[in-house]
């Protein structure tokens, strides 16, 4: 493995540095909390102007599950995660993660209780290489104060090469270990979105919200990111995914929430929901 990164404290080289057994991603916490589920939410609105893009919507997401949130265009579901993820806050309603209240916490202090929206890599990530993109997602380091880069430069630099290390491993995990050293814009869609999954993983999450990780991406990759976020789930990470392809989330999904009109519209099996009526007819617009 030839990768390699420039870092405040050098330039590290992997080129010696044998691959390491992947090991599974531990969760930021223990499970000792499992007497609460892992996301509960009660009466979430949020409004803009007179309009309720999310309007009192109530959700539990037990421990261990990939959980769906599927419904038609302009349903509230991108607002409902951003909401849940600390980038947009709620207008009332409360949200609570592993019963802790954490409605008015700002993105990076849920993402340090293992709560990580994923978001797609923009222009200006896609100049940066692989590795370089998840060294930029890991939290914030005690080098990135001036204070810290000169009173602390071994620990910074300890940090850093702590930081490589899980990045290794979380690209390893993405099989996107090979393309370290890339510009994150050579990357297919699909490896994209691998990547941004990897960010994700910088974070040590418990809980990782994906918004269409299937849209923009070619059928062959599809089974991959189906695959891995499932190996992901296995080793403790669950997911609650935003998908407009049903077949993924049939393939991903033990329990679906659907939307409509900002209102959890019905929950239940990808099977029972697909064949509720009223899901029919939010999708087409006309009573089945
Ligand atoms: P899609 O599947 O098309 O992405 P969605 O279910 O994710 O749709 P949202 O994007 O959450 O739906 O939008 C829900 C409603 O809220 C829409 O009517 C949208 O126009 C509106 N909306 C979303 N964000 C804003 C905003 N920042 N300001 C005003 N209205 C907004």
């Amino acid at each position: 493995m030839s990768a390699s990164v420039e870092t405040s404290s050098g330039r590290f080289a992997f080129r010696t540095i044998p691959e390491p057994t992947p090991t599974p991603f531990r969760a930021s916490s223990d499970r000792v909390e499992e007497a609460h589920p892992l996301l509960a939410i009660r009466g979430l609105t949020k409004s803009y102007g007179g309009l309720d893009a999310v309007a009192g919507v109530d959700m539990d997401l037990p421990h261990g599950r990939i959980t769906g949130l599927i419904g038609p265009n302009g349903a509230g579901k991108t607002t409902l995660l951003n909401v849940i993820s600390g980038v947009e806050r709620a207008t009332s309603g409360g949200v609570w993660l592993n019963g802790e209240a954490v409605a008015a916490l700002p993105q990076h202090r849920l993402a340090s209780r293992g709560l990580v929206r994923t978001f797609q890599i923009s222009r200006e990530l896609g100049q940066l290489s692989v590795l370089e993109n998840l060294l930029l997602a890991r939290p914030r380091q005690t080098g990135e104060t001036l204070t810290g880069i000169f009173a602390r430069a071994g620990r910074v630099r300890r940090e850093e090469e702590a930081a490589i290390e899980v990045a290794r491993g979380a690209l390893l995990k993405v099989n996107l270990w090979r393309l370290a050293d890339e510009p994150a814009s050579a990357l297919s869609g699909g490896q994209k979105k691998l990547l941004e999954i990897s960010r994700a993983l910088m974070l040590s999450p418990r809980l990782v919200l994906l918004d269409e990780p299937a849209a923009g991406v070619a059928p062959a990759m599809e089974a991959i990111l189906i695959d891995t976020i499932r190996g992901l789930a296995d080793e403790g990470v669950d997911f609650l995914i935003i998908e407009h392809d049903l077949d993924v989330v049939a393939a991903l999904c033990r329990h679906v929430y659907v939307m409509a009109a900002g209102k959890i519209l019905t929950q239940g099996s990808f099977a029972e929901v697909s064949s509720d009526s009223r899901v029919v007819e939010a999708y087409l617009g006309v009573k089945a």
